[in-house]
């Protein structure tokens, strides 16, 4: 458990000592050291945690955490240049401009399903932006919460950034205390309570929550690629990924082939018994497991999934046969269940994603440039994949976030940068002229003048 005290970290930010672009610089790599330096430690806890693979961890989370750093770095003196606005005439002599500074002590509180990208990707957007930072991650990825605990007080300002670790009773005592920004990334339920926790100080926050993530398969294009891709995206992380397809919406002259495809890609990735596969990972905790199981209970419409309870196992499952007012329908799955349905021309696709709540990602694979157009312009999402899946929240030039039911607010690149600092409106003027028209007493010909000038010259 790393040592918190709110005081020290308030004093280190009025101290003014993480404003300094050399501080954020030096925090930034030093956080680069320590996915480096300890990347084999860190792959470790995750498999631990839930038999992640190393390769998987590289890509989902220290290789992705090490370009957010290196991007950051490379735009970090643009990003905190002031921005210099026009003055109208009547304001002149006088410069405006605006700044973005640090909120001030901030609260990153993170999901387990990627511990680390979770908690250091907004990391790196607070202390990018100056800010100190407190770092609550999930209790239910327990090695990879002791890694980041005891890797960030070796590696970083210990008076600036620390890590709480803990559940729901060390979560609810941070969020008594007063922050001055709370990130939070987990289930809908929780974010509602940490939004009331944060209504109670006034802080202003940010939500990323997830949701039902639909995929639309129009069968204009390459079926066998559009299958790979589904398949890869929806098991990494045995489906326990916010922004993974969770349903698909095929059309119906092309699913059985589809679904033949994506058989064919399981057992090319995972072989034929997927629990066995050093790449297939297990699910996060036991009561995700539970609710899973029960899910595939009502819904598996051929017998026969595999499941083990003493490992977590629930095997890569594609269902059949749903509609969307099937139970599997009615909440996120977030684990390796993908059910398929049907669909009769892209309007009743796009009326099934439409009746659902806004997801935090939409896919579409289709090579109609007016079905892209009608499905982009149709539909609400936090963001959207056309062709491809997950990318679209691994560029750092593009800002993730949720939209509505997913969450609000958004980071990762220059987005980061801009949730975790405020724009601070500045105007300087000159002590002369000094008019007497602004003044009162106005009188009629003055209020008439007044009205000339601001009306012309504003
Ligand atoms: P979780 O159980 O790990 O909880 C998330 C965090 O909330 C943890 O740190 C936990 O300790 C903390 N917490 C628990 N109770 C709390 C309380 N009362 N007050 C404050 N904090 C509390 O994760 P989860 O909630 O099961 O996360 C899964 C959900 O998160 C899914 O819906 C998934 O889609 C979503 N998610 C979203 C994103 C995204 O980027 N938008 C990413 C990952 C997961």
């Amino acid at each position: 458990m790393g040592m918190y005290d709110p005081e020290v970290l308030r004093a280190t930010f009025e101290g003014g000592s993480t404003r300094a672009f050399l501080w954020r610089r030096s925090q930034l790599l030093a956080l680069e050291r320590f996915l480096v330096e300890r990347e084999k430690k860190i792959a470790a806890a995750l498999h631990a945690d839930f038999r992640k693979s190393a390769a998987e961890t590289f890509l989902t989370e220290t290789g992705y955490l090490r370009g957010e750093i290196r991007f950051a770095l490379k735009h970090l003196k643009s990003w905190m240049k002031p921005d210099r606005v026009a003055v109208p005439l009547i304001y002149q002599p006088a410069k405006g401009y605006y700044c973005r500074e640090p909120y001030g002590v901030v609260l990153i509180i993170g999901a387990w399903n990627y511990p680390l990208n979770l908690t250091l990707a907004p990391l790196i957007g607070a202390i990018a932006a100056g800010n100190c930072a407190v770092i609550k991650p999930s209790e239910h990825a327990p090695q990879a919460s002791a890694v980041i605990a005891t890797g960030l007080a070796e590696y970083l300002d210990r008076n600036a950034i620390c890590v709480v670790e803990g559940g729901v009773a060390e979560a609810r005592a941070l969020l008594e205390t007063r922050f001055d920004y709370i990130f939070y990334t987990g289930s809908r339920t929780i974010g509602r309570e940490v939004m009331h926790a944060a209504a109670n100080h006034l802080t202003p926050l940010t939500l990323e929550l997830g949701g039902k993530c639909p995929c639309i398969v129009d069968g204009s294009g390459n079926l066998r690629v559009a299958a790979r891709r589904i398949v890869w995206a929806k098991f990494l992380n045995a489906g326990q990924t916010c922004i993974a397809p969770d349903y698909l919406l095929v059309e119906q002259t092309c699913e059985a082939e589809l679904i033949a495809y994506m058989h064919e890609a399981i057992a090319d990735f995972y072989g034929a018994d997927p629990r066995s596969s050093p790449d297939f990972p297990r699910i996060g905790h036991v009561d995700n497991y539970l609710r899973l199981e029960k899910l595939l209970a009502v819904s598996a419409t051929s017998p026969g999934t595999a499941t083990d309870s003493g490992e977590r196992y629930i095997a890569p499952t594609i269902i059949e046969g749903v509609t969307p007012d099937s139970e599997i329908m009615q909440s996120e799955i977030f684990g390796p269940l993908l059910p398929v349905i049907t669909y009769d021309g892209i309007g009743e696709a796009i009326s099934v994603v439409r009746k659902g709540k806004e997801p935090l990602a939409l896919y579409l694979f289709s090579s109609d440039p007016d079905v892209q157009n009608r499905v982009v312009q149709q539909t609400r999402s936090g963001g959207v994949c056309i062709n491809d899946l997950l990318f679209q929240a691994s560029l750092h030039t593009l800002p993730f976030g949720g939209l509505g039911s997913s969450g609000f607010g958004a980071y990762h690149g220059r987005a980061g940068f801009d949730t975790f600092s405020f724009q601070r409106s500045i105007l300087q003027r000159s002590l002369y002229p000094d008019p007497d028209l602004r003044y009162p007493p106005y009188g009629s010909l003055k209020f008439r003048l007044l009205k000339t000038l601001v009306t012309f010259f504003d």
